[in-house]
């Protein structure tokens, strides 16, 4: 474990500077359209209940709140209409995307009338999986659909509070059984390194998995950021990494029987195209409605995670921005790096056009890239850079790493809306 421990170190080391953020006057700086396409992030950031591990950014579901939100979101994307942006993919998450399928229905409306996108793919949970809402994603052109299901197991649905929420594991089974085939591509999100998991409850889960057959799975470890760990630790006990790396080769060797990995955690069979994280698959994203990031040439920028300023802003006629963060050509070649091979290759060519220098530049990436071929985490030919078969569990730790970076930001954001929440939940 020494190699994935120092992986794990290095990442969470300099994830600390990458997401270090400054505040933004968004009524001086709208971001500049770009020359390409542009993939489109929105959030919907209400759930029925907030999961104990879940440090997504989410408030309790209220009606006229979500509605007003909805509303503020539908300007938010007309303004990047206006300033001239062209959408490929568009990707709702949340939250719960299709907690109000009538809003939900006029943003996609919306979202068609406006881009005219590509594949479009909404987040959602087990109690929406029905033939009549299914179905009523598939007409307004959503081609993917991705269920957060986490695990079959009782207990562990129990433990972190979903399964009177959305049911058993096998409710959630036939659930899923019956709507197999009614959508292009049907992802389910699991996570696994639970520290109440053993071996064989995992082994379940990918048994039923082997039953229902979903064109995607995406296998998540368990990621806790700092504020939340002595909380989780109380509720589920330790996480313990070493375990992590034993379930991942499991589920790994058991998923590659039926699936190919679409990145380093996303298991595809053929013709399932677009993936969770759009992070990977486009090097420019907007992110629209409150609590998103958007990356526009070597900026990230970040919405602001308060509802009511979010509206507020939108009310106004100005983006809801709140803060962001300019990477340095260098920053910005490790980015591509990291997350380009989270996808599992990259072409050395798309690079050097874009950075000037080869991905084996000691200027840029050299370091890296003689690290993980040294490590075996990667092969190098005369175009291509790939990860290896072994090589795919560094790149879990370095996303998971990342990930816990994102959410510690979140979690810094969201400090001062405790009482915003508890308002939302109260009215
Ligand atoms: S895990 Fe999903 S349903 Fe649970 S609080 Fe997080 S976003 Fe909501």
């Amino acid at each position: 474990m020494f190699v994935e421990n120092f992986i794990g170190w290095f990442l969470r080391y300099k994830a600390k500077a990458y997401l270090k953020f400054e505040g933004f006057d968004n009524t001086l700086l709208p971001p500049n359209p770009p020359l390409d396409n542009t993939g489109l992030y929105v959030h919907i950031p209400f759930c029925k209940g907030l999961c104990p591990y879940c440090s997504f950014h989410r408030f309790e579901f209220h009606e006229d709140t979500t509605r007003i939100y909805f509303k503020a979101l539908r300007k938010e994307l007309k303004i990047y209409k206006d300033m001239g942006y062209k959408i490929g993919e568009v990707y709702i998450g949340g939250g719960t995307p299709t907690i109000m399928m009538d809003e939900l229905i006029d943003t996609i409306c919306l979202i068609h009338k406006l881009f005219s996108p590509g594949d479009i793919s909404v987040e959602t949970n087990p109690d929406h999986i029905t033939k009549k809402d299914i179905a009523l994603l598939v007409d307004m052109g959503v081609s993917r659909i991705s269920v957060g299901i986490q695990s079959f197991d009782d207990t562990i649905l129990r433990l972190i509070g979903r399964y009177d929420r959305y049911g058993s594991g096998s409710e959630i089974k036939s659930r899923l059984l019956d709507v197999m085939g009614d959508a292009d591509t049907l992802n389910l999100d699991m996570i696994y390194n639970f520290p109440i998991q053993t071996r064989s409850m995992l082994e379940t889960d990918l048994d039923v998995i082997e039953e229902i057959r979903p064109g995607q799975v995406t296998f998540y470890p368990l990621m806790v950021p700092d504020a939340t760990k002595k909380r989780m630790s109380k509720l589920m006990g330790k996480i313990s990494y070493k375990k992590e790396s034993t379930f991942y080769r499991i589920i790994q060797d058991r998923l590659s029987n039926n699936y190919t990995p679409s990145s380093a955690w996303c298991f595809s069979k053929e013709n399932s195209g677009m993936i969770d994280e759009y992070i990977v698959s486009h090097d420019q994203y907007v992110g629209a409605g409150s609590g998103s990031f958007g990356l526009i040439g070597n900026t990230i920028y970040s919405n602001t995670f308060s509802i009511k300023e979010y509206v507020e802003q939108l009310a106004s006629g100005r983006l809801p921005l709140k803060s962001k963060k300019t990477f340095s050509v260098k920053e910005m070649a490790r980015y591509t790096f990291l997350m380009n091979l989270f996808g599992l290759e990259m072409k050395r060519g798309d690079f050097k056009k874009r950075f000037g220098r080869d991905v084996c530049s000691i200027r840029l990436g050299g370091l890296e890239c003689l690290f993980f071929l040294l490590i075996g985490g990667i092969h190098i030919d005369k175009d291509m850079v790939r990860v290896t078969h072994k090589g795919m569990y560094y790149w879990v730790i370095m996303m998971r790493e990342f990930f816990i970076g994102v959410d510690n930001f979140r979690e810094t954001s969201r400090k001062d809306l405790l009482k915003e929440d508890s308002q939302l939940k109260n009215r």
